[in-house]
């Protein structure tokens, strides 16, 4: 069959969904491309809904993944407003909530995530509030203005970005987390203790190691029970308590599915017509093993790789992962994956503001993250991927360029 006479389906229009559409035409693919988001949207960028964004600096325009008119130009047939609700593989056929149906001869799964509930007595109340697309960063934003209290509840990524968002606006925040610091389980006591202290310098107050019992008010929350017994007033709430996969529609197809649509080193599922990407897919990467990573850059560049395989290029997703946050005036980027360590070494001081750490096992590097120090994200990756032996000496001396250590020319 010609290329003209395919269709081409994915599911899901967010970054990982536009940006496979897009490297399919790029690919020179001309068949019919349909993009099915169930947002309104067209497609756009999440990293400023808790940043610029959320603080109104930001026009809604300018976190667009593509400008309106680049679907039309393109032909890519955006289908929003509209969830897929079925999806037989065998038939390979998509049925739309309207009704429609969709014949396809290849098919991206492009779904992302959706936040976890915390289903604690009271959950049901007006004023609490969870982040993950533009209508709840407006719904956010709202509140924000009219100021008063806010308790965050959870200091990952999304409450700790929450926190410093609702500060730099002039509210007042208690955050409620179980870890012991920030962010503990990706950057560990250490480094996480580095935000407890740039948050508690910020005028936030810190309930660590403690977690939510009820939310009570009448209609709206008020105040906000935690489990060791406290309890904090409140005007809202907003809870960034992690995501789960969107793999509904995937575990009725009868793909396997484990924590994450499962994918191989190609991003193809367990059926070869069809092929997942960003946040929802769980991938067997060549060098880190399973694997699922819940960050923009994982979406921007799986999403076109997905495509490129959809049309039989077999290319590998090697990347290294590789993240970023803003948190008030720090910026920082982290590329590579630790999940256990035995080392962490700093370059330059912790409580400088300046600093590059990295994590270590055994002596081999993991990742390493550059705290408001720029231009050398890109050698912390190469370091990392080929994760050659190094000295945290070396690691350690601002004087050793990290490319020498990369070439082990150190
Ligand atoms: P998504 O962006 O979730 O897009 C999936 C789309 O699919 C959604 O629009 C959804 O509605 C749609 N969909 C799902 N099911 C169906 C269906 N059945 N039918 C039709 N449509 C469907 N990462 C960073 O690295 N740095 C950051 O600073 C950062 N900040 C973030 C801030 C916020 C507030 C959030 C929420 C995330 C942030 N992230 C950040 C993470 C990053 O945005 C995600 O990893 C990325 O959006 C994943 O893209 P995706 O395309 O896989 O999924
Ligand atoms: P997250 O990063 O997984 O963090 C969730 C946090 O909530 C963890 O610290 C977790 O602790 C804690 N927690 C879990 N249950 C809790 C409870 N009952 N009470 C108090 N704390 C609890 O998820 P998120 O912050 O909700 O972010 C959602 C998604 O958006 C993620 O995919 C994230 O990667 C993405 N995001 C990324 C960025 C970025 O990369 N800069 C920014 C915003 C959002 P434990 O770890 O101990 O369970």
């Amino acid at each position: 069959m010609s290329d003209r006479e395919q269709t081409f389906v994915i599911v899901g229009a967010g970054l990982a969904g536009a940006k496979a559409a897009e490297a399919l035409r790029e690919a020179g693919f001309e068949g019919r491309v349909a993009l099915i988001g169930e947002e309104a949207e067209h497609p756009y960028e999440r990293p400023p809904l808790s940043k610029d964004y959320l603080r109104g600096e930001v026009e809604r325009e300018k976190i667009l993944v593509h400008d309106e008119s680049f679907y039309r130009r393109h032909e890519i047939e955006l289908i929003l407003d509209q969830a897929a609700v079925g999806l037989d593989a065998e038939r390979r056929e998509l049925e739309l909530a309207g009704g429609e149906r969709l014949a396809f001869d290849r098919l991206l799964l492009a779904t992302g995530a959706s936040p976890r509930r915390l289903n604690v007595a009271g959950a049901e109340l007006d004023g609490i509030h969870y982040l993950r697309d533009v209508g709840s960063s407006d719904a956010i934003h709202a509140r924000l203005e009219r100021g008063g209290k806010a308790v965050v509840i959870g200091a990952g990524w999304i409450g700790s970005e929450i926190a410093a968002s609702a500060r730099q606006l002039g509210v007042e925040v208690t955050v409620i987390e179980s870890a012991s610091v920030p962010l503990e389980r990706v950057l560990g006591a250490e480094v996480g203790a580095v935000y407890r202290d740039l948050h508690l310098a910020h005028g936030v107050e810190m309930l660590l190691g403690t977690g939510v019992e009820a939310f009570e008010g009448s209609g709206a929350v008020e105040r906000v029970r935690t489990s060791d017994g406290r309890t904090v007033e409140c005007d809202f709430a907003v809870v960034g308590i992690g995501v789960s996969p969107r793999t509904e529609l995937a575990r009725a197809a009868g793909l396997a599915v484990d924590d994450g649509i499962v994918v191989d080193g190609s991003l193809q599922s367990s059926h070869p017509a069809i092929f997942a990407a960003g946040d929802v897919a769980r991938q067997r990467h060549p060098t880190l093993g399973p694997l699922r990573v819940e960050h923009w850059a994982n979406a921007l560049h799986q999403g076109p790789v997905a495509a490129r395989n959809m049309l039989g290029c077999g290319e590998p997703y090697d990347r290294v992962p590789y993240f970023f946050s803003d948190q008030y005036e720090v910026g920082m980027e982290y590329a590579g994956l630790a999940r256990q360590w035995d080392r962490v070494v700093f370059r330059g001081k912790p409580d400088s503001h300046e600093f590059i750490a990295f994590w270590l096992r055994e002596g081999r590097l993991l990742a390493g993250m550059n705290f408001n120090v720029w231009d050398v994200n890109e050698q912390i990756q190469e370091l990392v991927a080929k994760r050659p032996p190094v000295e945290p000496a070396a690691l350690e001396d601002p004087g050793v360029a990290l490319g020498d250590l990369a070439r082990n020319r150190a």
